[in-house]
């Protein structure tokens, strides 16, 4: 099963991994970071398909994926 990890103290709050999410399982958190904002949190965590569009979508590198065994993170441009 695929495993959603946000690193919540990199985390703006953009909520662009929450719209990019096809299944709809992606939230911001009620609490606040270091930095005052709201993070992303995984809801439903069962229903991730592993796709990675949301770490692949994320600005600030904030979502790693672990899958079948590989983490994948992505990098900053
Ligand atoms: S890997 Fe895909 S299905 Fe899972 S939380 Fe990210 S965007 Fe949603
Ligand atoms: S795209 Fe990245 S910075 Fe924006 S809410 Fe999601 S995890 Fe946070």
């Amino acid at each position: 099963m695929p495993k959603v990890i946000v690193d919540a103290d990199r985390c703006k709050g953009c909520e662009l991994c929450v719209r990019a999410c096809p299944q709809q399982i992606l939230d911001l958190s009620k609490g606040f970071n270091v930095k005052g904002y709201s993070y992303a949190c995984v809801q439903d965590q069962p229903r991730c398909l592993g796709c990675r569009l949301c770490a692949i979508t994320c600005p600030d590198v904030a979502i790693a994926i672990g899958l079948n065994g590989t983490m994948y993170r992505f990098f900053e441009y």
